[in-house]
């Protein structure tokens, strides 16, 4: 028997074409498509207005997602973080993020990560590999199928997206598109640690999603520190290639800034932020530190510290979010998601 294939990321005219090959009409391509897309079907089986002998066929041939829920974890205010095994047992975790009227999907692109930001448990896990385009489609379809909304999406789980653009560009496309999960592009954010080649591609390639960038200091000396990838893209480079993106017309960037006692969080760290100004308009979101076991030397600062932050930005005309603390009990929060093997 053929090794299955991901019907995910197969066109509508290949489905077309294996159905005639099979002698069945080839509208069910269609109603494929819009069980997957429009009423999240997970399994051959819920696709009820196909032949029976035609969805065993199908189940022969192609897989919905070549992935499992392995685990759920809740807390109470109804955050849920679900482990997921991919093909090769392999594991990622997802957070779905419930607050008033909006449910964001934390989405993974990578088994673990290769970046090893000092303060961030995915990488003490290294890098394991790239997750597939379809295996970024399941995670969202799994996600949808125990949830009944979703009004974004932030790649901000494990690994960095623009480590991985082939696979993240390809399920962005399907998860925007009308045909596909038809997400409007402006509710879908990549978060990225800073790398430059990927923001090139994302103004060539004209993708207008919202772009975070985790910034967490000004300074060269503390941001090699504490994200290795600085060394390799100093700030300089950053704020240049920024500048760019800036300048094509793009949506605003948002700076993350993870707030960290003693180390990002003085009155000059502030004002370091409201020079840059200068340069292109951006928002800051601040979280003060998720406290993990892998940096313990590192610590989250006082409130006073953080409303001072806050306010010198806020001040000096810079829109500044505190990020909601949500997911904290069952380690969901920013920074906390990690599998050991
Ligand atoms: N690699 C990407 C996406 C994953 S991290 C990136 O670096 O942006 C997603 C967000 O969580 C980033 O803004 C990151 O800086 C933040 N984060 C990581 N560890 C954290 C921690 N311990 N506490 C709070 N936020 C953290």
């Amino acid at each position: 028997m053929p090794k299955k294939i991901s019907i995910l990321t197969t066109s509508e005219d290949s489905i077309a074409n294996f159905c005639k090959d099979n002698s069945y009409p080839t509208f069910h391509a269609k109603q494929i498509k819009e069980w997957i897309f429009k009423k999240y079907a997970v399994s051959f089986d819920e696709m009820t207005n196909l032949p029976s002998a035609f969805r065993t066929l199908l189940d022969e041939h192609y897989y919905i997602h070549d992935c499992s829920i392995e685990k759920i974890d809740e807390d109470k205010n109804n955050t849920k973080k679900l482990l997921i095994s991919l093909y090769d047992n392999k594991k990622i975790e997802s957070v779905i993020l419930s607050k008033n009227e909006r449910t964001t999907f934390c989405l993974s692109s990578q088994v673990g990560c290769r970046f090893k930001c000092s303060f961030c448990a995915t990488g003490s896990m290294g890098f394991g590999r790239n997750m597939s385009a379809d295996e970024i489609l399941a995670q969202f379809l799994l996600m949808r199928s125990i949830t009944k909304k979703v009004t974004s999406i932030v790649f901000m789980g494990m690994g960095e997206p623009l480590d991985n653009t082939k696979h993240l560009f390809k399920a962005i496309e399907l998860i925007n598109s009308f045909k596909g999960f038809n997400l409007g592009i402006r509710h879908i954010t990549i978060s990225t640690a800073g790398e430059i080649v990927g923001i090139k591609q994302l103004i060539d390639r004209g993708i207008d999603s919202r772009l975070s960038v985790s910034l967490h200091s000004l300074k060269d000396d503390v941001r090699d520190k504490l994200m290795p990838i600085n060394k390799k893209y100093p700030l300089d480079d950053l704020i240049k290639m920024l500048k760019k993106y800036s300048q094509t017309g793009k949506r605003m960037i948002t700076f993350e800034w993870v707030l960290i006692d003693s180390v990002n969080d003085s009155v000059n760290d502030a004002y370091r932020l409201v020079n840059l100004k200068k340069e292109f308009p951006f928002k800051v979101n601040v979280i003060s530190l998720n406290e993990t076991p892998f940096a313990k030397n590192l610590k989250a600062p006082s409130k006073d510290k953080v409303i001072r932050f806050k306010s010198i930005l806020h001040d000096n005309g810079i829109a500044v979010i505190e990020r909601y603390k949500q997911g904290q009990s069952i380690s969901a929060g920013c920074g906390q998601l990690v599998v050991k093997e």
